[in-house]
């Protein structure tokens, strides 16, 4: 096979990894195989803009399209200081295999741009985020590739790219983006979506294995949009999150956090750092406190080699997309962890979309209700296929769920053929 060193990085090796063994598992078409493993297409753009001191500054933004077999693409846009095109094709691929597990009329992408937001002004994301837009428009539209919020982006920012895309186009195009304001066209629980999500699996695995979900010690990484809800929704529901962490340090209160407090002191103070009636801990430290269930919800790579021994959940949950390496992985389900992984479990965010995306293409809304019953239902169908598959092939959560989402992109692409 050839080697795609165009998108070298530890997580495409990663990917690609997942991707050949789960091939080897389903006795994939050869051929097939071989345009799985490469992304459709790859920009790369520099995103030029007038800092508020006058200068000029240039940032590298992305956008990569992995897969069309089974409509269009669809994927987050991701503002950190990691970006790089191996990163951004990794997470593309994971997106192509998350929406055909959930079943979604997609195929992966993923957009980033490598930044510290936390180090711009409102005026210069604004920039940022336009001029990025502009630099790849070719690429999207409605039925073409549909970004959404990631690490570092939010409501806001696709209100920007919305509004920059209709520009262009003379006339207002909702549904260029999801995860928008609701006032323009976003979804009603969208914001909410992949939190609820993985509580949804949550409940589905507690079911599983004969435990009670109330009462539960729960440790999160990451409190942004996915760890701040999936917090507060399982503290609501009678867990007790006994610590959280964000980029400025963790919190740990083993008799648990009033997660509303937490989040007043977070929206005054920008970090869960500094919370009275909790201890300080650093990041690394709040992975390895005992609970019962892990919710790493922030970056990549947060559970490997060196660390995951001293895991002492014994679920793992991952909100964020690649938190485990495949090393960590293997020792994890060793010991009997479970982990439920991100294709699957932080896959609400995407059904949500769908979601939004459909009820702009009709210009009719569903109440939250409708959206939240049909996300429950969605997902733990998705839960109980994979739970069924990995017991049927004595395989862990992970290979399962990428079984059942390679295999349905191969048999679109089985059915479509080879053009020309
Ligand atoms: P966000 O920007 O809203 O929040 C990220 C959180 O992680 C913040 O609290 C930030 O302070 C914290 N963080 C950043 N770097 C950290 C570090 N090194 N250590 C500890 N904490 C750190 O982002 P988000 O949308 O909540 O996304 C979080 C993860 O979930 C990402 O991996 C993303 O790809 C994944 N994800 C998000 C969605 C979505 O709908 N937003 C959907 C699927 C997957």
């Amino acid at each position: 096979m050839v080697d795609s060193q165009e998108f070298d990085s530890e997580l495409h090796r990663t990917a690609l990894a997942q991707l050949d063994r789960v091939a080897a598992r389903l006795h994939l078409d050869p051929d097939i195989h071989e345009r799985l493993r490469f992304p459709r297409r790859a920009l790369v753009v520099s995103v030029p803009i007038r800092m508020d001191a006058g200068r000029t500054q240039v940032f590298i933004g992305y956008r990569v399209h992995h897969n069309t077999a089974l409509g269009p693409t669809k994927g987050g846009l991701r503002y950190h200081e990691d970006v790089n095109l191996g990163e951004v094709t990794a997470l593309a691929m994971l997106m192509t295999w998350k929406c055909g597990l959930m079943e979604l009329p997609y195929g992966g992408a993923k957009g980033g741009v490598r930044c510290n937001p936390r180090e711009l002004s409102r005026a210069e994301l604004e920039h940022l985020t336009r001029r990025y837009t502009a630099e790849i428009i070719l690429l999207i539209g409605p039925d073409h590739d549909i970004p959404a919020p990631d690490l570092g982006t939010d409501e806001q920012t696709m209100a920007w790219m919305m509004d920059t895309y209709s520009m262009t186009q003379g006339k207002s195009v909702p549904g260029v983006v999801t995860g928008k304001p609701l006032i323009i066209g976003g979804s009603a629980g969208r914001r909410e979506a992949t939190g609820r999500g993985i509580v949804y699996v949550l409940y589905q695995a507690a079911r599983h294995l004969g435990h009670e979900l109330r009462g539960r010690k729960v440790v999160v990484q990451g409190f942004g949009n996915v760890g701040s809800v999936a917090a507060r929704l399982l503290w609501r529901d009678g867990c007790v999150i006994t610590g959280v962490s964000d980029f400025g340090g963790g919190v740990w209160n083993p008799a648990g956090l009033d997660i509303r407090q937490l989040e007043a002191h977070v929206a005054e103070s920008g970090s869960v750092a500094g919370f009275p009636g909790a201890d300080p801990l650093t990041n690394a430290d709040l992975l390895e406190q005992p609970c019962d269930i892990l919710v790493p919800a922030a970056v990549g790579s947060q559970i490997r080699e060196d660390n995951a021994e001293r895991i002492k959940a014994s679920v793992v949950v991952e909100g964020a997309n690649g938190p485990t390496t495949p090393e960590a992985d293997a020792l994890l389900h060793d010991r009997g962890v479970t982990v439920i992984p991100d294709v699957l479990a932080n896959a609400g965010g995407v059904v949500v979309s769908y979601f939004e995306w459909v009820q702009g293409l009709q210009y009719y809304f569903w109440k939250e209700s409708e959206i939240t019953s049909r996300l429950q239902e969605i997902m733990a169908r998705a839960f109980n296929r994979v739970w069924a598959l990995a017991r049927k092939e004595g395989v862990d959560l992970r290979t399962a769920a990428l079984m059942e989402g390679v295999r349905r992109v191969a048999e679109g692409h089985r059915v479509r053929g080879l053009y020309p």
